[in-house]
């Protein structure tokens, strides 16, 4: 069962403070989502979280198992089961989709164990199918002339073809129409189960229409000002967030 936890988290950004004290649990099972105003610093806890080089972790603690987070490299966070499909997913020239995913899978595998070709191109063939995806995507570089939307299936392919304990969704809803957010929500609830948690970063209360969260926090200037449950994601879609500022006597 998993248990991410994240406490008093800090970071700065070339010596700015964006994140001024992030706490989070999240069992497995468990859906939380966060929303939040543009620049809050939603996109800067996924990388934080994830060990992107750019941010320095200034205090606090995050855990994932018991597993300490922040004493392992990038690659060892993939390895234990972070995973993060990102709000600007990059490019690489020359590495096809199926490589980089076969890579990827075995990278998070035991030498020796590594996914037999067949196996693997199985899982993605119906991987790709469930995702509406276009099979010839297999074999384009990765993200190369993908259009966003593409890119986002993408990511969701990735995260279904890669064994994850936490996943970080970072604005998976931009650019996706409304047949392509339901596709990729299918996706999301297919690996819904008491292994794995989500922390989904949205803008939009509507991706939440289609995957149902247990807990909604609100992000406000590097830290979680409220929590709640799906009603919260509705009011602030209806209201704005103004009302929390308010509450809170926030002003900016
Ligand atoms: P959100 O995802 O909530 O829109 P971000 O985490 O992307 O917010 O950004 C939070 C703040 O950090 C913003 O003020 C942004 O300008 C700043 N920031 C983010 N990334 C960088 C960076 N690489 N270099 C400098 N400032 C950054
Ligand atoms: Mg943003
Ligand atoms: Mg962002």
């Amino acid at each position: 069962m998993t248990h991410f936890v994240v406490e008093g988290l800090k970071a700065t950004i070339e010596g700015k403070e964006i994140l001024k004290g992030i706490d989070l649990e999240i069992k497995g099972g468990e859906i939380h989502a966060i929303m939040g105003p543009n620049g809050t610093g939603k996109s800067t806890l996924a990388s934080a979280l994830m060990g992107h080089p750019k941010y320095e972790v200034t205090d606090g603690a995050v855990s994932l198992n018991g597993e300490d987070v922040l004493e392992m490299a990038v690659d060892e966070r993939a390895r234990a089961g972070l995973f993060l499909a990102m709000q600007y997913p990059s490019e690489i020239a020359g590495v096809t989709n199926s490589d980089f995913l076969r890579s990827a899978i075995n990278a998070r595998r035991e030498e020796g164990n590594e996914i037999s070709l067949i196996k693997f191109i199985r899982q993605m063939e119906s991987k790709m199918k469930e995702l509406e995806m276009n099979p010839e995507f297999a074999h384009r570089y990765l993200n190369e002339g993908f259009s966003g939307g593409e890119k986002k299936r993408n990511e969701i392919l990735q995260m279904m073809m890669i064994e994850s304990k936490l996943v970080i969704l970072d604005e998976i809803d931009s650019g996706l129409d409304i047949d392509a957010l339901r596709i990729v929500a299918n996706g999301v609830n297919s690996m819904r189960d008491e292994d794995r948690g989500f922390l989904i970063i949205t803008h939009y209360q509507r991706l939440l229409n289609y995957i149902k969260p247990d807990v909604v926090h609100v992000m406000m200037q590097g830290r979680i000002v409220k929590s709640g449950g799906p009603e919260l994601a509705e009011r602030l879609e209806r209201d704005g967030y103004d009302w929390v500022k308010e509450e809170l006597g926030i002003t900016d």
